[in-house]
Order: structure tokens, then sequence, then C-alpha cells
């Protein structure tokens, strides 16, 4: 089967057009990888290849992690020649289910002798006259047809197809940069990484936990959501990184209110060595504005504060949490997202946390931590570091970093 892939013009502008396009090839090459040889081409605008399946479903699974394609459809090849055209026309039409019709044509190449109304008038009346014999009764309709049939005249072929589904937007991945995104196992952060992936972002995940302090549920869980955004953006690094030494560090000195705060100040820090690992140019939250008391703007301020060399980017700020929802239902994470878990932020927080910090008074007790920048280097250089590759069905996992966990687990303050 043959796939023709239109993608946005948006981002093509000027000499960014051809990145682009080759990470888009790529991330196809990647998609599709154990369904044929694939022989991708890109012809005048547009990216064809074929697989050694005819599943359609399969491709149209896989077509919606393919971030930059507007829109994509099994077409069939012929020569720049009416009959042919006219031939695979009729075989679009017979897959096709409806009953008005019509057809369009695009002329990539200009040296075809017809012009493009004059072969969608020949083809369309084709069409109607053997549907006619056929016995299937159809009309033509211009304006909202139930089948469109595509001619595409490139160089010297024609591409001819039926229905065509809508890809799932945005720009290729690879194309924007790398973040790191703090990843939870809350609803939030998968779908904010995911919509920074969709914008062509690589996200570093980065998770915070408390083991051995509590269970492996956090580690595992954010694990399996970092296989499910993989299928998003094909190689994901994932850092699980143990915050139970910082923490206890900021319990000893923290009054129970502004610890949430001290947290996110902590692991945004954090968070921004493993941007200057990673070489990546902003962080990422799933925060969503006034959602939860660290969220309100005074604390956002705060928070801020801790990194000022690098961008803390927030796609959900503006974000309803029914929304949000919605969306990790469609990208897959909502039911790993709903199982429980021990958050490491849960652990000795207060009843009442602070909603308006105040810088000066946070900043005064960093002040009076002596091992906590030594702790939060530590941190970095103590965590567990795993590649994640897709494989086109499925995710190959390698550690690159094994853990070091805090000794003494047991009789910890944290609990
Ligand atoms: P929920 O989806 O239920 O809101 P959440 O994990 O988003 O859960 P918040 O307290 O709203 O919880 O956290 C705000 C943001 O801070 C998260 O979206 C995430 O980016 C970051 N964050 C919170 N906890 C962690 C953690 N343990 N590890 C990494 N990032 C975290
Ligand atoms: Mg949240």
């Amino acid at each position: 089967m043959q796939i023709v892939v239109h993608y946005h013009e948006i981002a093509l502008k000027g000499s960014n057009r051809n990145l682009f396009v080759k990470q888009l090839v790529n991330n196809l090459r990647k998609t599709f990888q154990d369904m044929g040889k694939l022989s991708v081409r890109v012809l005048y605008g547009r990216i064809t290849f074929n697989l050694d399946s005819e599943d359609m479903e399969e491709v149209r699974r896989r077509m919606s992690s393919v971030f930059g394609t507007a829109n994509y459809a099994a077409a069939y090849e012929v020569p720049q020649d009416l009959e042919e055209m006219k031939k695979a026309a009729w075989r679009c039409f017979c897959e096709t289910p409806g009953e008005t019709f019509a057809v369009r044509c695009r002329r990539a190449d200009k040296s075809f002798p017809m012009r493009s109304a004059e072969i969608e008038r020949a083809v369309g009346g084709y069409l109607g006259d053997r549907a006619k014999d056929s016995g299937r009764p159809v009309k033509v309709n211009l304006t909202n047809p139930d089948i469109t049939i595509r001619l595409e005249i490139v160089g010297k072929l024609a591409l001819v197809s039926g229905q065509r589904l809508a890809g799932p937007g945005g720009l290729p991945v690879g194309t924007a940069g790398k973040i790191v995104g703090l990843l939870s196992s809350g609803f939030d952060s998968p779908v904010a990484s995911w919509s920074l992936m969709k914008r062509g972002a690589q996200v570093v995940l980065c998770h915070f936990h408390s083991y051995p302090f509590t269970n492996k549920a956090s580690l595992e869980n954010c694990t399996l959501l970092a296989d499910i955004l993989t299928r998003f953006q094909y190689d994901t690094r994932l850092y699980l990184v143990g915050f139970a030494p910082v923490q206890e560090e900021l319990l000893s000195l923290t009054p129970s209110d502004l610890r949430m705060i001290l947290y996110r100040r902590s692991m945004i820090r954090i968070a921004s060595k493993v941007a200057e690992r990673e070489n990546a140019q902003a962080l990422l939250t799933g925060e969503s504005l006034g959602q939860v008391a660290s969220q309100t703007l005074t604390n956002i301020r705060v928070v801020d504060q801790a990194c000022q060399d690098l961008p803390i980017l927030r796609p959900l700020i503006g974000t309803d949490k029914e929304d949000i929802l919605k969306l990790a239902r469609q990208i897959g994470t909502y039911e790993l997202s709903a199982r429980p878990y021990e958050d490491c932020c849960s652990l000795m927080l207060s009843k009442h946390p602070c909603t308006k910090a105040r810088l000066g008074q946070v900043l005064d007790l960093e002040k009076n931590m002596e091992d906590l920048a030594k702790l939060e280097a530590e941190a970095v250089d103590r965590a567990e570091i795993l590649d994640l590759h897709w494989k086109g069905a499925s995710v190959e996992r390698t550690q690159i970093q094994a853990p070091v966990y805090k000794e003494g687990a047991q009789g910890c303050p944290l609990l």
C-alpha cells in the first residue's frame, strides 16, 4: 500500500522548509520502520511511502502520533496518463462508500497537456457513467460530497486517492529543540509534555520520587507514561531523580505551609542542571493557573525566580482540568495517571499551604540550608537515567546511569 502525506504549510517558510520536511521524513521512517522498506519520497510538497501491509487501521493508529502531518490517504500511483488515472480513480471510488462525489485535481507538474478542471470533468464523467452501469446511484456534488477522489499530478506520475484522513497537525518532533519536562505521575504533566512535542520539541523527562522512603509506584507509573510519550517523539531520555535527601534538608527548616514552594524551587533548580547536561533550552511543567495552592500567580512568580537562565514553559496554564483529562484520554495516559501513587510532594505538607509566598522569606530559608546546593547537585549524579526508543510497535529501554539511593531508609523522618 502506498500512503501520501500532506504537511502543514505554516512552518514551511524560507530556509526552514527543508529541515522541516527532512525531519518529517525521518519521523515517518521511525513510525513505520517495521512495516516495510518504505522507499520514502518527497514529491512537490508531499511525501509518499510504501508499506508491505494493507492494514489501514494500523496506519491510522500510527499516523495519529506523527506531528507535522495535516492529512494523509492511501493512494494509487499511475503514469501521467488520463486512462490510467480514470482506472485508478474507479478503484478508489469503489473502495469509498457514499452517494455523492467530486473529483479534485492538482497539477504540481504543469507540463501535462490538460488543465486541472478538464481532468476533473473527464474523470468525473467516467466515474458517473461507470457507477450508473454498475447500478450504484451516485450524483455529483461539488460543494459537500461524500466521496472526494483526488488526483495529484507530480513529476511524471499521478497519485490517485479516495478517503483522506486528518493527521494530528503540529510540527515534526525534532524541529523545535530540546526541553526538560517535569513529569509527575498525575494527569497534567504528561499532557503538557505531549503538547510541546506537538510543537516540535524533544522532551527529556524528569521525575522526582522519594524512594526508598515511599514505594516505587510513581517511578513505575512515570516509566510507563514515558513509554506512551515515546510513541510521539521516538527517543526519550528519562531521569528518575531521588528527591528524598533534598526533602529531608528542606523539611528540617521549613514551615509546612511553605514546603511545597521550596520543593518546587528545588525541583526547578535540579531540572535546570539536567537541562544543562542535556543541552535543553527550557523547562516545562503541567501547571495550570489557580489549580492548586502552588499555582497561584504569586507562587508561580516565587518558583520562577529559582531559575533565571531558562524559560519555564507551562503549556496548560490556561487550560481547564476537564479539557486536560479529555486530552489525557486521547493521548492514552489517562489510565496510568489515574493509578494511585505516593507522591513525593504530598509528604509532610500542610493542610493549609500558603497561596501568597513572599520571596524574601523563601530566600532567607534557603540561605540557612547549608547542604542544599550540594544535595541538589548530587541528585542529578545519583539519578537513574533510562533511554527509551520507539521500535514501531514497542519501546526498548536501556539504562544509561544506575541509581544511587539514599542509605539508611529505615526510620526516615519523611514518613
Ligand atoms: P495533577 O495532574 O493531579 O495536577 P500534578 O502532578 O500536575 O498532578 P501538581 O501539584 O499540580 O501535580 O504539580 C504541578 C507540576 O509540577 C506538575 O505538572 C509537574 O510538572 C511538576 N511536578 C509535580 N510533582 C512532580 C514530581 N514528583 N516530579 C516531577 N515533576 C513534578
Ligand atoms: Mg497539576
